[in-house]
């Protein structure tokens, strides 16, 4: 079970959740959303083989937090993956947009200058700037873009970047969401819930939700089985 794109010390029992991903051994990419809160998770889940935690800082805090830049900076060199970054474009982040932008690509370029490094991408209302950036920036990078809801064409222009894809459940049950979902090529995706902030009736996702593996089978026509390990080969093809 995999689930790339997952804020597990914001659950409202983060060490419970921690527990049963380790018991079930869950492959989770363990985002974060500032430097200070990458300090702290790294320290509660490295004692998980399975949980993999991210230097985040999220574009709807870049603005307020901007003091923590260099502390992010300071831990690029032995992080393993990054995330969350990226660019939110929505109501009043729009605001920071041009700060936002100019700390994604200040990040993503000092990544590279580390040999590059597994990136979780929000790009909320910015599809755009983020993949503009990206085509900018990437050599050694591997980006992969959480939830994506870009355009078709953008959808073209991110796999073509060399873009990776984690799916979020939410994108199960739209129209646009899913196909999104048919047109990546199965060999870019992996699964995430973005939990705890992505509900079902108003119940948090859980690092071992079905739903994307469920949805992926329906469409690609194929079974349970064979998606979990098609999933488990990206991963191992990703980190390697
Ligand atoms: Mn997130």
């Amino acid at each position: 079970m995999i689930d790339f794109h997952c804020h597990l010390d914001l659950y409202n029992n983060p060490i419970s959740v921690f527990e049963k991903v380790k018991k079930q051994k869950i492959q989770v990419l363990c985002v974060t959303t500032s430097p200070r809160a990458y300090i702290s998770t790294s320290r509660i889940f490295s004692s998980a083989q399975t949980v993999h935690v991210a230097l985040g800082f999220h574009p709807e805090l870049v603005a307020a937090r901007y003091k923590e830049r260099e502390l992010f900076e300071q831990n690029v060199p032995s992080c393993r993956f990054i995330g969350e970054v990226g660019i939110d474009g929505t109501g009043r982040n729009k605001e920071s947009i041009s700060l936002q932008k100019e700390f994604f690509r200040d990040a993503l370029k000092l990544a590279e200058n580390n040999f590059g490094r597994i990136v979780s991408i929000h790009s909320r209302a910015a599809v755009k700037d983020v993949l503009d950036i990206l085509e900018n920036t990437i050599c050694n990078n591997k980006p992969i873009m959480h939830w994506f809801t870009g355009t078709l064409n953008e959808l073209e222009w991110a796999i073509s970047l060399g873009c990776w894809f984690s799916i979020n459940p939410n994108m199960c049950f739209t129209k646009k969401g899913v196909e999104i979902i048919s047109k990546i090529p199965i060999t870019r995706i992996l699964p995430e819930t973005d939990g705890p902030f992505t509900q079902k009736n108003n119940i948090s996702y859980m690092p071992w939700d079905n739903t994307v593996i469920e949805c992926l089978a329906r469409y690609r026509g194929l079974s349970i089985d064979s998606l979990n390990s098609i999933m488990h080969e990206n991963l191992t093809q990703l980190m390697s």
